[in-house]
């Protein structure tokens, strides 16, 4: 079975700590022999800054095979494509807030034609640096509305991995209440059409985003390797594992990060997911 790795945030702070991260990620996919997928941000806060520090790395990444596609335009705020979903609301309670005091706003803001000035700009600052166009699109915060994949297919890019499969699990890790220690799936864990013709690839939630306490573990073990079972499951033998992570998490507990994802890379062997693909070339295939 097949399988995309996918790491977020790239790109969006010019910290030597954020370049150290995607360095020390690369190097561990790089001794793992998996190219990965890398969503980077094209337009952030301090973006000359941001460019000139990180597109060496992201070239040199790239030539050796890893895989670099949108995600958002400036990520200033989770609500920059749209409303993440509502199972987020326990971990996320501000970002629901401030949609709902200002709602009228926010409606004006997910025009398609407003999204769609996005994304041509966000699409030609990214085929400055690298010289193609993006082919996938993940908003930020999983933030998306109808408009979003309407402005999505009016700038050419037919895939979007901007849903998480279950949440749920993701708020038992950052609350630690055992009640939501539970599969309860917002969505199918099979790829789906939106309107206009938009292919929404959905992806595992990523259980290390609050990072990983060496006494968490054999938790985070378990409780990743029964989501994955379940997406396993439904994926079958010919479906596409999204799994996702964010890099700078992943290095901020590396001592304890990188033996918890080596195991679950070795589980996910055991099961069959052997073959590691980049996101450019499962959406190359459609
Ligand atoms: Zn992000």
């Amino acid at each position: 079975m097949r399988a995309v790795f996918t790491s977020d945030d790239v790109g969006a702070s010019a910290s030597p700590e954020a370049i150290q991260a995607f360095h020390t990620v690369v190097r561990w996919l790089d001794e793992r022999s998996i190219r990965g997928t890398f969503f980077w941000v094209p337009k952030p806060a301090d973006w000359r800054r941001c460019h000139e520090v990180w597109n060496p790395a992201l070239l040199d990444a790239c030539a050796r095979g890893h895989d670099f596609q949108l995600h958002g335009l400036s990520h200033d705020s989770c609500l920059e494509f749209g409303v993440p979903q509502d199972s987020t609301r326990r971990t996320n309670a501000a970002v629901f807030a401030e949609y709902e005091a200002n709602r009228a706003r926010w409606e004006k803001a997910h025009s398609a034609t407003r999204l769609a000035d996005k994304l041509s700009l966000a699409k030609r600052i990214f085929e400055n640096v690298f010289g193609e166009a993006p082919l996938v699109f993940r908003a930020p915060c999983f933030g998306v509305c109808p408009a979003m994949y309407e402005a999505l297919a009016q700038v050419g890019i037919w895939h979007s991995s901007s849903r998480g499969i279950n949440p749920t699990a993701t708020a038992y890790v950052l609350l630690g209440d055992p009640e939501l220690r539970c599969w309860t799936p917002d969505f199918p864990c099979r790829p789906w059409v939106e309107p206009p013709g938009v292919t929404e690839h959905p992806c595992m939630e990523d259980l290390c985003i609050g990072g990983v306490r060496p006494d968490q573990t054999d938790d985070l073990f378990d409780l990743m390797t029964s989501e994955l079972a379940h997406c396993l499951d439904e994926l079958g033998d010919d479906g596409v594992l999204i799994f996702a992570s964010h890099y700078h998490s992943m290095a901020r507990t590396w001592g304890a990060t990188r033996p918890l994802f080596d195991r679950v890379l070795d589980w996910l062997a055991d099961r069959g997911v052997t073959k590691w693909i980049t996101f450019r070339e499962l959406a190359g295939e459609t």
